[in-house]
């Protein structure tokens, strides 16, 4: 199972590149209220920018063993 590269945020369906931009922009006081949704399950996600081993996704804030999109390790 693929990696979430997008998630709903204020109702609107957003990719991972889009809420990096957000997040960088907001101050860093508003940074915690940003909410962003999985797309499958509803519950909160947070985008991880790309790196040496994976390209930017999103990945639960909790783990969620319920829902269909993996959340990759990042020790792999
Ligand atoms: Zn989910």
């Amino acid at each position: 199972m693929a990696a979430a590269l997008q998630c709903r945020f204020f109702g609107h369906i957003i990719d991972v590149e889009k809420a990096l931009a957000v997040r960088a922009a907001a101050l860093p006081k508003h940074r915690r209220d940003l909410r962003f949704e999985c797309v499958k399950c509803g519950k909160p996600v947070g985008p991880r920018a790309a790196g040496e081993r994976h390209s930017a996704h999103f990945v639960h804030l909790q783990a969620n063993p319920d829902c269909p999109i993996t959340d990759p390790r990042l020790d792999f």
